[in-house]
């Protein structure tokens, strides 16, 4: 163990979706073994309870570098830290926030900290494995949250993985705070690929109200879309099939006609 005067360490979990049995037991080792775990209140809850001695840090959604920044602190005092995120930690959450805020610190003491990374499923994954295999082949992630990067650099990138025939998962796609992004990025994207592509949306994937809803590029409508949920763009090879209990199968094949 590491005393209070030396450098603790720093780990960055990832929850995975939700349901705990989809967690990693290497996720829940660094819970348990934890002084003090920092995250957005969200995804305190879902990686909590707690023990009585275990400091728990809430910290807003948006204050990435800054919750990274109080987590190194804690570290370089001795904390074993653990900082939550869900999902896997290195897909649009913490873990590159991290690594950020370590580029950027003068703090010999915050180089000192013991780091590791910890993965989880990644929403897309989790909603992939509920409708089948959408992204059975070559696919790509994006973000369509316009926070931290201009909006008319996500059109170019959609416009561009149209155009390589990926499947697309998209992330952060519709919010309060921006509603009418997502109709734009969907006008986009009819203009580029068959009426009947296929869509997945995944909704609280691995929570209580977990919802999934398989349709079309020419069906969806934005108000099916907000930030619970992961969307799921097929490529042209994205094919559904029917189950016998009426639902369907989304797959993306991995061979390529001859
Ligand atoms: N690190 C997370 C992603 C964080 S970005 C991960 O790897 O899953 C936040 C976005 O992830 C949400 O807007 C939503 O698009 C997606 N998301 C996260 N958890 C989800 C869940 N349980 N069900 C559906 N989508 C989810």
């Amino acid at each position: 163990m590491t005393g209070p005067a030396g450098p603790g360490s720093l780990t960055v979990v990832g929850l995975g979706p939700g349901d705990k049995q989809l967690r990693t037991p290497a996720a829940d080792a660094a819970l348990a073994a934890a002084t003090d775990i920092v995250g957005y209140q969200t995804y305190l809850d879902l990686a909590g309870p707690f023990r009585a001695e275990q400091r728990v840090h809430v910290s807003d959604n948006r204050e990435e570098i800054a919750r990274a920044r109080h987590a190194f602190a804690l570290a370089a005092g001795g904390a074993a830290v653990a900082v939550v995120s869900s999902g896997d930690p290195g897909v649009f959450a913490m873990a590159a926030a991290v690594l950020e805020a370590l580029e950027a610190a003068d703090d010999p003491a915050w180089h000192q900290v013991a780091l590791r990374i910890l993965p989880g499923v990644s929403a897309a994954q989790a909603a992939a494995a509920l409708a089948g295999a959408p992204l059975g082949h070559d696919f790509c992630a994006l973000s369509l949250s316009d926070n931290l990067k201009p909006w008319a650099e996500i059109e170019r990138r959609l416009a561009l993985v149209c155009e390589a025939d990926l499947v697309i998962a998209l992330y952060n796609p519709r919010s309060k705070a921006r509603p009418d992004q997502f109709g734009r990025a969907l006008a986009l994207l009819r203009g580029r690929r068959a009426p009947d592509t296929v869509v997945v949306l995944g909704r609280d994937v691995g929570r209580l109200d977990e919802q999934l809803t398989i349709t079309t590029l020419a069906a969806l409508s934005p108000e099916q879309v907000d930030m619970r949920t992961v969307v799921i763009i097929g490529s042209s090879r994205t094919r559904r099939i029917a189950r016998p209990d009426g639902r369907e199968w989304v797959y993306t094949p991995r061979s390529y006609p001859g």
